[in-house]
């Protein structure tokens, strides 16, 4: 159940409401928005007396959700939450945040050239994995901690925050020390257990929607992180898993405008990820943007023919270049920068 409180409510009013839904059993939290202040009740709202509180003086209007997420909904939160992923780079904000790098870390060569690249191009933050989740136990796993350092000395190259993938709890410390933004890949968006502990930790989560997931599923994974505290999290649609195999994975842009709709978190879109070809993933950044995307995940390799993940998807630095150009105009049309 939410509150919505009148325009010039007066603070004794407030905490005469809150103080009737504590007494209901519900934790209650407060969001002060531009417009409007919201008394949102955490926990099993069925104690709390619908009609007297909206009797109460100084509130305008109470409604029941339905939805199973409360923290990550829109109607605990109306305004868009804005999240600081590093000094002066946020995310959900009138700027893009464009996330770009290749799918693995490889070498420092590499990392510090394609983070010098994208930088130059625009590029809010960069990217690369250093654990990798591989369909075959035999493929690339990724350098482990050696990768973390060298996504640090790209960033100390240039000052871009760093964004890579968290695969096991036993690596929270190591990421929690070194790295800006924390991600929750595709196959690890149910495990629970790892939302719970990136939930305890105040930094920044890239939620990957996983490969099956419906948009609730979604919410409700982010509902886990938020629910233990952590209110940065950052939606990242990739591609979901249908009949079709022309692309690696279907990209669901009308989920883009249902997470905006029904949640205040900001959604970036990975569309290399989502098509599993290098030249579409121009035209669907564009699309993204123009869908009312956040922002987006971009895999960008130095030399894509001899990339060690992903080589087919990622776009090289040039290309990159000019994809930044294109969703610069886009972006223009919708009301956005980069
Ligand atoms: C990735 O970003 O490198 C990745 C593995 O993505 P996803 O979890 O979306 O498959
Ligand atoms: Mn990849």
């Amino acid at each position: 159940m939410v509150v919505v409180m009148k325009p010039g409510f007066t603070q004794a009013q407030m905490e005469t409401v809150k103080g009737a839904m504590e007494a209901g059993g519900v934790k209650v939290m407060v969001s002060k928005g531009a417009q409007t202040t919201i008394l949102g009740a955490e926990g099993d709202a069925s104690g709390l007396d619908q009609e007297h509180l909206s009797q109460l003086p100084g509130v305008e209007q109470v409604m029941r959700v339905s939805e199973p997420y409360k923290k990550a909904n829109r109607k605990f939160h109306p305004d868009d939450s804005v999240i600081e992923i590093g000094r002066g780079v946020q995310v959900g904000g009138k700027k893009l945040a464009v996330i770009a790098g290749p799918c693995s870390v490889e070498s420092r060569e590499q990392m510090v050239g394609v983070a010098r690249a994208v930088q130059a191009a625009g590029a809010a933050a960069m990217r690369g994995g250093a654990y990798k989740p591989r369909t075959s136990p035999y493929s690339f796993q990724g350098k482990g901690e050696e990768g973390i350092r060298l996504l640090q000395e790209a960033r100390q190259a240039t000052g871009i925050p760093i964004v890579t993938e968290l695969m096991s709890p036993d690596q929270l410390p190591l990421f929690l020390e070194a790295v800006d933004v924390i991600q929750i890949g595709a196959r690890n968006m149910q495990n629970f257990d790892l939302l719970k502990k990136v939930g305890r930790t105040n930094k920044p989560i890239l939620l990957k929607r996983g490969l099956s997931a419906t948009v609730e599923e979604w919410l409700m994974s982010a509902e886990y992180i938020m629910s233990e505290g952590n209110p940065n999290v950052i939606l990242c649609e990739r591609g979901i898993r249908t009949f079709e195999t022309y692309t690696r994975n279907t990209l669901d842009l009308s989920a883009v405008l249902a997470v905006k709709l029904l949640s205040h978190l900001p959604v970036v879109v990975d569309p290399s990820h989502a098509c599993g070809r290098a030249w579409m993933v121009e035209g669907m950044a564009m699309a993204a943007v123009a869908a009312g995307a956040d922002g987006l995940l971009i895999e960008v390799h130095n030399d894509p023919a001899n990339a060690l993940c992903d080589g087919a998807q990622s776009i090289t630095p040039e290309q990159f270049e000019g994809l930044m150009g294109k969703v610069r105009s886009v972006a223009a049309c919708v009301g956005r920068e980069v």
